[in-house]
């Protein structure tokens, strides 16, 4: 049985408590978010904020973008995984902007992912972060985190992006993604999660929980803060640059 809404909402204003900030990725404005998010693949949001203000000092456009070399473009972003793929990819996307919807990032789930190198995720993380619209990008993390609570039992992202999209009200739906990526990423592991710190677990579905606190408790839960106040930091210090 999927969960009510009630309980749905009560798990993600629990985690929000504990996740107060945008997601690492969400910049504010559309063309510097839908860059960081292609160039997120495969790579620590961390290590792509900290490319950004050089990238975005070159290239503050997508017609600056459009016109790039695409070499150029690589050596801005040699320290990240599959730089020459997104290179190429992120010079197609800009052209693509430019030359068919005027240099500005389009605004619907429709034109965003008819452009090139853009899937559902990235969209969906562009019309909550920078629109103002329902949408859950499932990545990694949500894809674990919300077949582990069982308000899904899918086999695929986009199986559970689908279903997510059913049971999750609109009105909560921009919530998911930032709020279960980071409880992903730091308490709900992939490997062991930590469900001894964890503050949804009575809502929780997930058979082999691992309720032992370590001797370390305090340390982690240290790390933890001190890992998203450095996360959010980069985030705002691109978020804020012109
Ligand atoms: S109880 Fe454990 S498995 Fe369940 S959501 Fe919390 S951390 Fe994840």
């Amino acid at each position: 049985m999927p969960p009510e809404h009630e309980e749905i909402r009560t798990v993600l204003t629990r985690l929000r408590k504990d996740y107060p900030h945008p997601g690492a990725l969400h910049l504010g404005d559309p063309y510097r978010t839908i860059v960081a998010v292609s160039l997120s693949a495969r790579v620590r949001d961390e290590q792509v904020l900290k490319l950004l203000p050089a990238f975005f000092e070159a290239y503050p456009t997508p017609a600056a973008l459009a016109r790039a070399d695409v070499q150029a473009i690589q050596a801005k972003i040699s320290t990240i995984g599959m730089f020459r793929q997104k290179a190429r990819n992120l010079k197609r996307l800009a052209q693509d902007v430019v030359g068919r919807f005027g240099g500005e990032i389009p605004r619907t789930m429709e034109a965003l992912t008819s452009l090139a190198g853009v899937g559902r995720k990235t969209a969906s993380v562009l019309l909550v972060a920078c629109f103002d619209t329902p949408a859950i990008a499932v990545d990694t993390h949500v894809f674990r985190v919300a077949n582990r609570l069982g308000w899904v039992k899918e086999k695929t992202p986009e199986k559970t992006e689908a279903a997510l999209l059913k049971i999750v009200p609109s009105k909560l739906q921009p919530l998911v993604n930032p709020v279960l990526m980071k409880f992903g990423r730091y308490v709900c592991l992939p490997g062991r999660p930590r469900c001894w710190m964890c503050p949804v677990r009575d809502f929780c579905r997930f058979k082999d929980k691992n309720l032992k606190t370590p001797p370390d408790a305090d340390d982690v839960k240290q790390d933890i803060a001190r890992r998203e106040a450095a996360l959010e930091a980069m985030r705002r210090a691109v978020a804020k640059q012109p």
